[in-house]
């Protein structure tokens, strides 16, 4: 599977492939790597762009974001996502665990772990705040976020949707870097993200439309304004 690398700041590249994306953030002596899409060859799209050590950082254990992380001495992952990258079943989790707080230096960019549990019990985001952006994993995106299945906690995620919020309504950052949909996001996508949960978890929200084929029968896509997510409504 191809990668394709794509500039999107000033020393921050996005890689894509098929469908999901991984953030290289290059410093001067050192590189960090945000997830490692679905697998293939990631480290070789890293070396056309930088030939520093890369320090790998998980947002969470989805197959789509941890396909190459054998290729990283380095890993780290918030430690309450360990038990579900191991039951995956495609090898024993390495890393070394983050927390809320903890701080990632690379050149010109102070990362700050921010724990965001809902999608997955351990998802994680990284703030900027001199920059003001926030790499999210799949927690906010223009894409479609997947609440149905193993590890899924809509309740969870609607309270880091209002974590993540308030953060942005004190200006903490404006610009939002997702796995999935759109590269750069404008951060107000949160509002539709919370309106979407409200409704979702209220009742209230009526199908947009089917889910893909391979989800049981009862997963709808709900969507409100930007916000779009699979889920089985009971
Ligand atoms: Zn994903």
């Amino acid at each position: 599977m191809e990668f394709t690398t794509k500039q999107i700041a000033e020393h921050i590249w996005a890689i894509d492939q098929k469908g999901v994306r991984s953030f290289l953030l290059t410093g001067p002596d050192s590189a960090v790597l945000v997830d490692t899409c679905f697998g293939g060859d990631i480290l070789s799209a890293c070396r056309t762009i930088t030939d520093q050590p890369i320090t790998l950082i998980t947002t969470h254990s989805d197959g789509d974001h941890c396909g190459c992380d054998q290729q990283f001495p380095v890993q780290y992952m918030h430690s309450a996502e360990f038990e579900r990258y191991n039951s995956r079943g495609k090898g024993e989790c390495k890393a070394k665990p983050m927390q809320e707080g903890d701080v990632f230096t690379v050149g010109e960019y102070r990362l700050e772990v921010i724990w965001i549990p809902g999608h997955t019990p351990g998802s994680a985001a990284l703030l900027d705040r001199q920059h003001r952006f926030l790499i999210s994993g799949d927690t906010v995106q223009s894409g479609c976020i997947f609440m149905h299945g193993d590890g899924r906690d809509l309740p969870a995620f609607r309270e880091s949707i209002v974590k993540l919020n308030a953060m942005r309504r004190d200006g903490l950052f404006d610009t939002v870097y997702p796995a999935h949909g759109d590269a750069v996001v404008p951060a107000d996508i949160l509002e539709d993200h919370l309106a979407l949960a409200d409704e979702v978890l209220s009742g209230t929200a009526v199908p947009a439309g089917p889910a893909p084929e391979w989800f049981p029968d009862t997963v709808k896509t709900y969507r409100h304004g930007r916000a779009q997510m699979y889920y089985a409504c009971l």
